[in-house]
């Protein structure tokens, strides 16, 4: 183990050997682990949506939604002949929409392009929509038993601290340094065991604050804890400027259904919210609003609520004013153009969190 951020590590004792870990990280996985609605399924359509829903996400929050998505689309060719707006739908809530979308375009291409059967190749699997280093690590090692390694936030952590590895992954330099560590480590068999074990560890004993190293099962080889170092690794990452975002909405009610349109664009593309605008500095919130509903063609006197309501998207902070659209000389039941009523439980509509928020 020779690379440079390794070297940097401060002296005193051995780093552990892939050999001393695997003898005690395996075992220790076999007993303790979590029952998963997708572990031990070995399907690697199943596997693979798990991964995709994990990511930025929490086992508790995933679980449910999990199981409904698995529910609606049990295998993949059902998903690559489902609707993007019922795979919207499906994933709806569970935010990071892109990866929903990613994923239904991967599973047409696998029905397409390698007759419904997922590769179990590297260099394929990696060229589908959606699919980088870590899911390609986590999948082929999970259902196909390939000695690939992940990283991710839990095992990086893990990795830096046993190591006493001064590397974050939110670093490029970090990164390569966990990625080249966590290749050394991998066994030849059961990959896929060992993966999870490190993410195993990360989210249930080498927590980010208050590891509980007494009950870690390698402790004994832990760099971190002999050097005393557990608290300050892995190193903070940079953080990430927050952006603030001033918004105004116009909740428009019909025969009880609220007026709802499409939003467009990298991150929400597809979703459905109440129609609203993003503010300039010093815009007048009743005029931009105004001239976002004339292009939907929706004629409504605007009267504010007062209310707020608060909301993140990654980086970016937003604060929305709410406002009531009293429709005028709309003729009752007309369409509207790009748009559509929805009723409060909006069934098989992808709604975006704010809309949620909004209807609550
Ligand atoms: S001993 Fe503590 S810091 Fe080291 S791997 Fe275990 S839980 Fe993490």
């Amino acid at each position: 183990m020779t690379h440079e951020l390794l070297n940097k590590a401060p002296a005193g004792g051995s780093h552990p050997s892939p050999e001393s870990l695997h003898r005690r990280l395996l075992p220790w996985y076999r007993r303790q682990r979590r029952r998963l609605p997708w572990r031990g399924a070995g399907d690697p359509y199943r596997v693979w949506v798990s991964e995709v829903m994990l990511q930025q996400t929490q086992v508790a929050t995933v679980t449910p939604f999990y199981q409904r998505f698995i529910d609606r689309f049990p295998t993949i060719a059902r998903l690559a002949r489902a609707r993007a707006p019922d795979v919207l739908a499906a994933w709806s809530g569970l935010g990071y929409y892109r990866r929903a979308r990613n994923l239904h375009a991967a599973a047409r291409l696998v029905a397409r392009e390698h007759a419904g059967r997922i590769p179990a190749d590297p260099v394929r699997f990696g060229r589908l929509p959606g699919v980088g280093r870590y899911t390609v690590g986590a999948v082929l090692s999970i259902a196909f038993d390939l000695p690939l390694p992940v990283l991710d936030g839990n095992v990086a952590r893990v990795l830096s601290r046993l190591y006493a590895l001064p590397a974050s992954i939110r670093e490029p330099k970090g990164a390569r340094a966990l990625w080249r560590l966590a290749g050394t480590l991998v066994p030849m068999r059961r990959a896929g065991d060992w993966n999870q074990a490190l993410m195993e560890l990360g989210a249930t004993v080498c927590l980010p604050r208050g590891p509980r190293c007494p009950a870690c099962p390698v402790r004994a080889l832990c760099r971190a804890r002999a050097l005393e170092r557990v608290e300050v690794l892995p190193p903070p990452a940079p953080r990430r400027r927050t952006v603030t975002v001033k918004r105004a909405v116009a909740l428009i009610e019909r025969d009880g259904r609220l007026l709802m349109v499409r939003r467009e664009g990298t991150l929400l593309d597809g979703m459905w919210e109440p129609p609203g605008v993003e503010l300039e500095r010093r815009a007048s919130a009743r005029a931009a609003l105004g001239r976002a509903l004339k292009k939907l063609g929706v004629t409504a006197r605007l009267e504010p609520t007062g209310r707020r309501v608060r909301h993140r998207i990654t980086h970016r902070a937003i604060e929305v004013e709410v406002w009531r659209g009293v429709e005028g000389a709309h003729a009752p039941g007309a369409r509207v153009r790009g748009a559509r009523f929805v009723g409060p439980r909006a069934r098989g509509l992808a709604l975006t969190a704010l809309a949620r928020k909004l209807q609550s």
